[in-house]
């Protein structure tokens, strides 16, 4: 297991390769963007009366609870139109834990739509996660970064002014 790859690189690597590799080299964002504002507001105050945090190697979970035998991970996001990358993250949350003797479960949170979704580990979607993984690495072990092709995430994207100037 590649230890350079984190939940927030696996979530951008369904939105866009060059993403992966600028955050992975530290090339850091526009912090000031409003899409990254909002996502810190809610972060900060939604489901407050779960909230913890749980962090182990070099992952932090956003939202864990736990009862009886029954382990509960979750991730809270702005909107479910980002549903993949949300559940690409959350699905490397339960093979790391997996890996560390945890079956846990998953549950993704869009408090703006008042929406949950249930997440699981499946063989199939594991299988997605290693490959992930593996081709995560092999992005941030290149020497530059991927070259700028324009996708429509591009004008919520921190990283807009960086890659357009
Ligand atoms: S601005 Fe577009 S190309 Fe650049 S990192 Fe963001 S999504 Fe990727």
């Amino acid at each position: 297991m590649d230890m350079k790859v984190t939940g927030t690189l696996m979530q951008s690597y369904t939105i866009c390769k060059r993403q992966v590799w600028l955050m992975a080299h530290q090339i850091i964002p526009d912090q000031e963007h409003p899409f990254i504002e909002m996502g810190r507001i809610i972060d900060d105050n939604s489901y407050d009366r779960d909230k913890k945090k749980l962090h182990f190697e070099n992952v932090v979970i956003d939202l864990v609870r736990s009862d009886k035998d029954n382990f509960l991970v979750g991730e809270v996001k702005k909107s479910s139109k980002a549903e993949k990358s949300a559940k690409m993250q959350l699905l490397f949350y339960l093979y790391r834990l997996k890996q560390s003797g945890i079956i846990a479960k998953g549950q993704l949170f869009f408090p703006e739509e008042r929406k949950r979704i249930n997440v699981e580990l499946t063989e199939t979607n594991e299988k997605e996660i290693l490959n992930a993984i593996n081709e995560i690495t092999d992005i941030i072990d290149r020497e530059k970064a991927p070259d700028f092709v324009k996708i429509p995430y591009c004008k919520n994207c921190g990283y807009r002014e960086f890659c357009m100037s």
